[in-house]
């Protein structure tokens, strides 16, 4: 999707929560959008500087997170990290790192996907569930800690 396809998706969605698309919450989303991984609110204040309030980041990110346009992510650390919803962003995994703590996205090429979800059917039927989606994530070191 491209930028202004999704800030106009993300404005329809908002305003149909009576919530505007503020300069504030346009710097959360453009940031998440190119940040490769979801991101704590620490990290995203990091990376936006003294501009943005670390008090108004939260709440953009909660106002971002009520309207289903941000989700978060959570580790075994407990720390919330956020990123862009699938609906916007697209199905993807993520890797995990258990030494630094940084989390990326992990887009798989079409024919792995196809895999895992034929994998997925085969898990489910032996187990009478019928999978709609499925997430998971790798968990392991990346390569500055490796
Ligand atoms: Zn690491
Ligand atoms: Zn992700």
């Amino acid at each position: 999707m491209t930028t202004t396809g999704l800030d106009s998706e993300i404005e329809t969605r908002l305003s149909s929560h009576d919530a505007r698309y503020t300069r504030g919450r346009r710097l959360v989303v453009a940031t998440l959008s190119g940040s490769g991984g979801p991101r704590s609110a620490g990290e995203l204040h990091a990376q936006i500087g003294s501009t943005m309030p670390l008090s108004s980041l939260y709440r953009s990110l909660a106002v971002l997170e009520e309207s289903g346009v941000v989700v978060p992510h959570f580790t075994k650390s407990g720390v919330a990290r956020y990123e862009l919803a699938e609906w916007l962003q697209g199905h993807h995994h993520h890797l995990v790192c258990l030494d630094c703590g940084k989390v990326e996205d992990l887009s798989l090429p079409h024919s792995y996907e196809e895999k895992v979800r034929e994998l997925v059917e085969e898990i489910g039927s032996t187990v009478s569930f019928t999978p709609v989606n499925h997430a998971f994530e790798l968990e392991g070191l990346c390569s500055r800690c490796a």
